[in-house]
């Protein structure tokens, strides 16, 4: 688009190039080519780096992730973008034949037994051998089977959904650590509607968790494969890092102005519609409508002086703060050898890290054939002042943890920490509600758009389904908006 053409387009910002932002500005670019539209679009960062929470480091023949390290294959819009973008062929499953994950009991790794799916066990033998859940434990659990479905639409927290379909032993061993680390969430609080919905599907659909989960995996089992895919594990990554996704979209976003490095210190609605962006490093710019893909707080504080209402809202949307620790160790130092995707540490067992993944094992193309590659998690609920740790002191507790869950007291031959600070959204009960309330506030103030982690979803396929559909509802409405502007 030449200047004076696009002196007359609408104008548009995206705020924010975590994966949220980078979708939505990805989807207007396609969008707009497809239907030459002429649209002028701003990828506004405040960091000089775009991928907000994705951020892959590639050291000494090592990569690492700081942030994410793989999205759910089941949610299809992650591996459909990198397809889109020219990354089919280097998307990678898990290293399936090495699958276990382990749960601390007692202090001691103990797996989880072979086909319990989530939280939900789906085969006898494995699970009535398990030393990990008490003989009574496994009992409560079965009853599953008998108890009577909950009727109604009423969210609740993971806790009380857990303890009253598979008792008490089965939130505090299987389900807290497990579901409740995904989204580093307090099982007491965390909404079951927001994060795991399916839940309450089977519940309902079926009486029974374990019924529905047996059903469901029969169904799946009778589908044909679809061959020619891609890798079929349940966890993705991608060949060199999450990352290489982000710069593949950079690069690939060449209709779109990113300006990195420029925070937005102020945003102002003009009077006859439209928003005026303040930015720490150049002058304002004037655009017709705004995407704010950023965290709830910082898009509170960015619209409180036009819409006190939605921000007031905004700012019950809680975060946590959390940090993980990489180490690399050399292989030949380790004297217990050991297989599988890591393991869980449920809160009752006060440990210092809440999960470690092993994260070599996991994935292929992640560390020198002679290395291991491990992954500590700090923080979290209750836990948020380790955070504040110094880097020795972080490194000082996750030996010491190392040492006595796994046996591991080598010295490390790499080391690197990231902190995450008001990082985790937490969608605590009724978080739909609350969302829903947000979105419907968002509608009478034209133009202005809320996408990201903080609302329907934090893992990065939603992110991306969020971002792209906030784009799509963004230009769907461009008539209406063309009209209200006088384009
Ligand atoms: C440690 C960790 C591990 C995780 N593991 C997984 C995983 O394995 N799989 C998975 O699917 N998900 C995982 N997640 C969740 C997932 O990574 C995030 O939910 C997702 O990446 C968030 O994307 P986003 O674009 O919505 O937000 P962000 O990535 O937070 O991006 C927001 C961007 O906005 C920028 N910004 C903020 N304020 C301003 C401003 N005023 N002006 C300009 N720019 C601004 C920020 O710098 C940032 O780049 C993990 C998250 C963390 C923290």
């Amino acid at each position: 688009m030449n200047l004076a053409a696009e002196e007359q387009a609408l104008k548009i910002a995206i705020i924010g190039g975590g994966i949220s932002g980078l979708a939505a500005a990805y989807t207007i670019q396609e969008t707009s080519r497809a239907k030459n539209l002429k649209a002028g679009v701003f990828l506004i960062e405040a960091d000089n780096r775009l991928g907000g929470k994705i951020r892959t480091e590639q050291v000494d023949g090592y990569t690492i992730e700081g942030g994410p390290d793989c999205f759910l294959r089941q949610k299809p819009w992650a591996a459909q973008l990198a397809g889109k973008i020219g990354l089919q062929s280097d998307l990678i499953g898990t290293n399936d034949e090495q699958r276990k994950t382990y749960v601390v009991n007692k202090g001691s790794l103990v797996p989880l037994p072979d086909g319990v799916m989530l939280i939900i066990p789906t085969r006898i033998m494995p699970f009535a051998l398990s030393p990990l859940i008490s003989i009574p434990g496994k009992i409560r659990m079965g009853l599953d089977l008998l108890i009577p479905s909950f009727k109604g639409e009423r969210d609740e927290c993971i806790g009380d959904f857990v303890r009253r379909r598979l008792g008490k032993e089965a939130l505090e061993k299987i389900a807290e650590p497990l579901l409740s680390g995904i989204h580093v969430s307090d099982p007491e609080k965390q909404s079951l509607l927001a994060t795991f919905p399916r839940f309450r599907a089977l519940e309902q659909n079926h009486g029974s968790l374990i019924q529905g989960m047996l059903k469901e995996r029969k169904l799946a089992a009778s589908k044909k494969p679809v061959s020619g895919n891609g890798p079929t594990s349940l966890f993705l990554s991608l060949r060199h890092g999450l990352s290489q996704m982000v710069n593949k979209l950079e690069s690939s976003l060449n209709d779109i102005h990113l300006l990195r490095g420029q925070r937005v210190t102020r945003l102002e609605r003009h009077p006859q519609g439209g928003f005026r962006i303040s930015l720490s490093g150049q002058a304002p710019l004037d655009v017709d409508a705004v995407i704010l893909a950023i965290p709830a707080y910082e898009a509170s504080n960015l619209i409180e002086g036009f819409a006190p209402q939605i921000a007031a809202q905004l700012d019950h949307i809680r975060y946590v703060s959390t940090a993980t620790v990489t180490m690399a160790f050399q292989k030949s130092d380790i004297r217990h050898p050991f297989s599988g995707f890591g393991f869980v540490i449920p809160s009752k067992e006060n440990r210092d890290i809440s999960a470690c993944t092993w994260t070599s094992i996991k994935f292929n193309h992640r560390a020198p054939e002679d290395t291991i590659l491990l992954r500590c998690f700090i923080g979290g609920p209750g836990k948020e002042e380790m955070v504040s740790l110094t880097d020795d002191e972080l490194i000082v507790v996750v030996r010491r943890e190392l040492k006595a869950l796994m046996g591991l007291d080598a010295e490390p031959i790499l080391t690197r920490i990231y902190r995450w600070e008001k990082a985790n959204p937490q969608y605590d009960v009724e978080h739909l509600t609350l969302v829903k309330h947000i979105f419907d506030l968002c509608q009478e103030v034209p133009g202005l758009y809320l996408t990201g982690s903080a609302y329907e979803g934090v893992g990065i396929p939603d992110c991306i389904r969020q971002g792209q559909q906030t784009a799509e509802k963004l230009l769907a409405s461009l008539p209406e908006m063309k009209t209200e502007i006088n384009l």
